[in-house]
């Protein structure tokens, strides 16, 4: 090669390595929508598991494999909860792949003392893995997942710290209006079909009292659902919440019999009309309580 043209390959191949987004797959929606915020035009960001998904239980497929294997950075949530992410990062034999756990630097909840063991049900043993319904731990997340895309792509080192400052600024926007619109939900009892809500309720003080499943991740069994109609009849709870990927017929009987309301809650991006992002998540959980009190 003439000397002319080994300088042009080097700077094409540098210019469109600058210009290459950055390949990034995500456990789930909401990792997925504050990458896209976090990451901007440099990012290419897909999502594993749908928004209406159980995130505990995805189906192990050939070509989420062949994403992966496309990929730099796999983003997983962490804390035991997406356990299905390693068999298919492991089948994309993707040796270069950046896996970074998002729960890293999250302050967990109800991390269980003492020994666990099956009948405990699917307890997660570095605690509650539902960190991302806490928007100061969406704040957290964002901050690992720019430290991640800045690690594997630094030529864009500043257009993620600026979309980081600016991701943390609309939260504090967003926060002070969740705050208000959360009056009307303030000090609520509820019950929940799945533990999914410890740091929501902790964010905006709403009190959940039982759950429809017996135990995390075990069915409803009738002696339990009779237990959780005595509690909302004592308790006066008002709501049932329901996640998108369970069925409404135990929490339908529950509400029959002690006159609480059912509400579909969506834990997940895109797992309800309007969430279509890490922010409006908030504002439909939030509004759908508000209307079913
Ligand atoms: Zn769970």
């Amino acid at each position: 090669m003439k000397p002319f043209t080994a300088i042009f390959w080097l700077l094409f191949s540098l210019a469109a390595n600058a210009n290459a987004k950055v390949n990034v797959v995500t456990s789930t929606t909401d990792l997925a929508s504050i990458a896209r915020m976090i990451g901007g035009d440099n990012v290419d960001v897909t999502s594993i598991a749908r928004g209406t998904a159980d995130p505990h239980f995805v189906e192990v497929l050939p070509s989420y494999m062949v994403r992966v294997q496309k990929a730099k950075v796999y983003l997983k949530l962490g804390m035991d909860i997406d356990r299905w992410a390693a068999p298919i990062i492991d089948g994309s034999r993707n040796g270069k792949l950046v896996v970074v756990d998002c729960s890293q630097n999250i302050a967990p909840l109800e991390v269980p003392t003492g020994k666990i063991d099956a009948s405990m049900g699917d307890v997660h043993p570095h605690g509650n893995p539902h960190y991302w319904l806490d928007p100061d731990n969406g704040a957290i997340i964002a901050s690992t997942i720019a430290d991640a895309l800045t690690g594997v792509d630094p030529a864009h080192a500043a257009a993620y710290a600026a979309n980081l400052a600016s991701f943390k600024s609309q939260l504090e926007t967003h926060k002070a209006a969740w705050q208000q619109k959360s009056e009307a939900i303030r000090g609520i009892k509820i019950v929940t079909y799945h533990n999914s809500w410890p740091y929501f309720a902790r964010a905006f003080g709403v009190e959940v009292e039982d759950f429809v499943e017996p135990l995390p991740g075990i069915e409803p069994t009738p002696s339990h659902t009779a237990h959780v109609i005595e509690l909302i009849k004592t308790h006066q709870i008002q709501i049932i919440g329901v996640e998108p990927y369970f069925s409404m017929r135990t929490p339908e009987t529950i509400a029959r019999e002690s006159g609480a309301k059912v509400v579909q809650l969506p834990p997940s991006v895109d797992g309800a009309p309007g969430a279509q992002d890490y922010f409006s998540l908030f504002d439909v959980i939030i509004d759908r309580l508000a209307a079913a009190r």
